[in-house]
């Protein structure tokens, strides 16, 4: 994976875990237009007042740095993270500790203790050891220690589907057979499942300048299917997440990013209708609910209010300056917020062009950022210690 740089104009969608775009660290408002002055930058303070109002949650983050300087930002905000695993073999130098698992896992549980309450940790399994004897096992006894001390939850990620195979070069998709136990405990356990598998449309298409994730698979080859020699199709790992929902209909899902369905909103519904156990997060997918008819979204949302989840993937590394990244948080938790609770006019990143906040009634704000956290994440409050 390559390491995003915050400077960045563009920023790529789907790096990191799923990487949001840093928003414009500038501070206060710029870039005055014939319309309206678009705004951006860091809260103001009557903003961050009913920021901090909403008692927010944000269920999608990656930290490995315990930082008096990002624990008083949590303070500043109110805010309440879940704190994501993910096991990779294939993390650049910038993110190592993405290989290296049981670092990566101590970094996280630190960051739970030290937080004062503001952390949770969303556990995860290695699923490179898929063809190893004992596997499922092993893996359930690693997940059930995570769950006794805390975890509200585990992730698979989309290694599974779009890297591991088989003897014969077949790709493991979620549904493998050899997965199934562990479902099956996440469900006994009463824990939920967050599953990042596939990615966006684009990384199944010819090469595309004009795509918010056009870097990301750029410089990340690996994981662009469009160029792989006997690819599997996203249908096929969606379909494949498909039937775990129906094999499990009493294990909580929350697919990340829009459950990759991030292009099609219509799809989406139809899912959510289909399955009572399936909710989504928005991590790293605000630039596609700003693409849609302002009508049509607030329409969606509307509708779907108890199944969206307010998440960012945003990231901090062991190495990585507190009070830099600490900043484009803060920025991109301002930016996201105005877009769905003002009608302020904003820049949407990737097309430069202007859009206008939803300006969603503080009911639906209310579940987005705290409600459906806590009914889909239960012990997300209070698992933290
Ligand atoms: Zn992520």
């Amino acid at each position: 994976m390559k390491k995003l740089f915050f400077s960045l104009p563009l920023m790529f969608l789907v790096g990191g875990c799923s990487k949001q775009p840093a928003m414009q660290s500038s501070p206060a408002t710029s870039t005055p237009t014939a319309a309206a002055k678009p705004v951006s930058g860091p809260f103001s303070s009557q903003e961050l007042q009913e920021f901090v109002a909403l008692n927010p949650i944000d269920t999608h983050t990656h930290i490995y740095q315990s930082s008096p300087i990002f624990f008083a930002m949590f303070d500043r905000l109110n805010l309440h993270i879940l704190d994501i695993l993910v096991d990779m073999d294939n993390a650049n130098p910038d993110n190592a500790i993405w290989n290296d698992h049981a670092k990566e896992r101590a970094a996280a549980w630190g960051v739970v203790h030290n937080s004062a309450g503001h952390a949770s940790l969303c556990t995860t399994f290695d699923p490179f050891k898929f063809n190893q004897p004992g596997f499922s096992k092993g893996a359930i006894h690693e997940i059930n220690q995570d769950f006794a001390r805390g975890a509200v939850a585990i992730k698979i990620w989309k290694n599974i589907g779009m890297e591991l195979k088989d003897a014969k070069g077949n790709y493991i998709l979620p549904d493998n057979p050899i997965f199934e136990p562990i479902y099956k405990d996440i469900a006994a356990q009463h824990k939920t499942m967050i599953s990042h598998v596939a990615d966006p449309n684009s990384l199944w298409e010819a090469p595309n300048p004009a795509s918010p994730d056009y870097s990301y698979y750029m410089e990340n080859p690996e994981w662009y299917m469009y160029k792989q020699p006997n690819p599997v199709s996203k249908e096929q790992i969606l379909a494949a997440r498909d039937h775990i929902l129906e094999e499990n209909p009493n294990l909580r899902m929350v697919g990340a990013h829009l459950g990759s369905m991030e292009a099609n909103f219509p799809e989406l519904a139809q899912h959510l209708d289909r399955y009572p156990n399936f909710a989504v997060d928005l991590a790293a997918r605000m630039p596609y609910l700003m693409q849609q008819p302002r009508a049509d979204i607030i329409a969606f949302i509307t509708k779907y209010q108890d199944r969206l989840i307010y998440a960012t993937d945003n990231e901090f590394f062991p190495t990585d300056d507190a009070q830099k990244v600490a900043l484009v948080w803060e920025t991109q938790y301002a930016n996201d917020w105005r877009f769905l609770a003002t009608n302020d006019t904003l820049v949407e990143q990737y097309s430069g062009r202007t859009v206008q906040g939803l300006d969603l009634p503080q009911s639906i704000l209310r579940k987005l950022y705290h409600d459906n956290a806590v009914t889909w994440f239960p012990g997300i409050l209070s698992s933290a210690h």
